[in-house]
């Protein structure tokens, strides 16, 4: 198979995790007869310094242009103090824009070498962790008119729009079904029907999607009781659909009892075009140039670009194992470290990964 990548290193820890989930992608070329041929565009502050804008028009066409985006991270102090519209993060949102990327899909996997890292009980964390969050992206209160800040009988009124039309809803509910059908047959659909209309709407067109998925369970939780219910039992979630807003924040939480940041990879897809795969976490400024970044997430965020952007499981399946065999070996960056483990940086770590994807069968 022959396919272009577009890489968008970023800022901060961006260039060098980056490298090395370029290097699992290059020796899984090497190993399953593939061709990946590698561009690289600006973003984000690196875009500032060297263009004067967060999202050049050569990144977007270059973006385009590929089969797939392969993002580090965006952002940092330095380019904190400039207004809202000249900050990296917008060239984040603008190439979501670009692409038309409504759907996010976030896993979150507690690995069994990674159990003590889990912020939930032992007999909690014994049960399993493995779900998938898929969140609309593009709609919702983040998106939709009339929004602004206004004084009103002289008092300041901020105020935003919860808005979806059932052809949003429609699509994202067929990407939760899709992705149930590759997992263990399960939606949960989560919303907040008893107080909102849009959730209203939500709920019903969903049901109406399920007709075409007999073969997938759907259940339904208010998002209160589902931020509940993550940290009480996640062990019960396959798949949880959700809106932009919730999605935002249920994402976050279920990544986080995995305990570790470094760890958890990202896909953003749209209805044609190239995907977008990169980790959850952000630049780390703190880290950066020091060869102390937990790889690992950009080199699973590397799996889901070959699975679901290429449609490559077995190479995919070939990553994730590399991974698992590098820490069941003991290795650890910083963020993950544990007592016994060996500690090793950023760069090993992405070796190690390319070394086992080497050995593995
Ligand atoms: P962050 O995710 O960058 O860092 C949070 C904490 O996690 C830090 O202590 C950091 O050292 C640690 N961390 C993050 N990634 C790590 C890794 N791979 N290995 C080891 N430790 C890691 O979030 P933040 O500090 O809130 O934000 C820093 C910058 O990143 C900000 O400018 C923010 O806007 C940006 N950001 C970008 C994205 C993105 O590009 N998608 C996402 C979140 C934040």
């Amino acid at each position: 198979m022959e396919k272009t990548i577009c890489l968008l290193p970023g800022d901060g820890i961006g260039p060098e995790i980056l490298a090395q989930g370029v290097a699992a992608l290059k020796a899984i070329a090497a190993k399953c007869d593939h061709k990946f041929v590698f561009e690289e565009a600006a973003i984000g502050g690196a875009a500032i310094d060297k263009f004067s804008e967060p999202l050049p028009k050569d990144t977007v066409a270059k973006c385009k242009a590929s089969d797939a985006v392969f993002l580090a991270a965006v952002g940092g102090p330095k380019w904190d103090n400039l207004p809202a519209n000249k900050r990296p993060e917008r060239g984040l949102l603008g190439i979501r824009k670009e692409l038309g990327l409504f759907a996010n899909l976030r896993p979150a996997l507690l690995l069994p070498e990674l159990a003590n890292a889990c912020l939930l009980r032992p007999e909690i964390a014994q049960k399993g962790l493995d779900l998938i969050v898929v969140r609309e992206l593009t709609g919702d209160i983040y998106f939709g008119e009339p929004r602004g800040l206004e004084v009103k009988n002289g008092l300041r009124v901020g105020f935003n729009t919860m808005i979806y039309d059932e052809n949003e809803i429609k699509r994202i509910a067929r990407v939760a079904f899709e992705t149930a059908r590759k997992r263990r047959h399960k939606v949960c659909s989560v919303e907040k029907s008893n107080v909102l209309e849009t959730s209203r709407l939500w709920k019903e067109v969903v049901m109406e999607v399920h007709k075409d998925y007999s073969d997938v369970e759907l259940t339904h939780l208010y998002v209160d009781n589902a931020a509940m219910q993550l940290v009480r039992d996640p062990s019960q979630f396959d798949v949880i659909l959700t809106g932009n807003i919730f999605g935002d924040i249920l994402s976050d939480e279920a990544s986080v009892i995995t305990g570790s940041l470094g760890m958890l990879p990202s896909a953003s897809m749209g209805s044609d075009g190239p995907g977008l795969f990169e980790p959850i976490h952000g630049s780390a400024p703190d880290l950066a140039g020091q060869d102390k970044a937990n790889p690992l997430a950009t080199i699973l965020s590397a799996a889901m670009l070959l699975r679901l952007g290429f449609g490559l499981t077995a190479e995919a399946d070939l990553i994730e194992k590399a991974v698992r065999k590098t820490l069941a070996d003991g290795f650890r960056t910083g963020d993950i470290m544990e007592e016994g483990k060996t500690l090793v940086g950023c760069q090993k770590m992405g070796e190690l990964v390319t070394q086992a994807i080497n050995d593995l069968a």
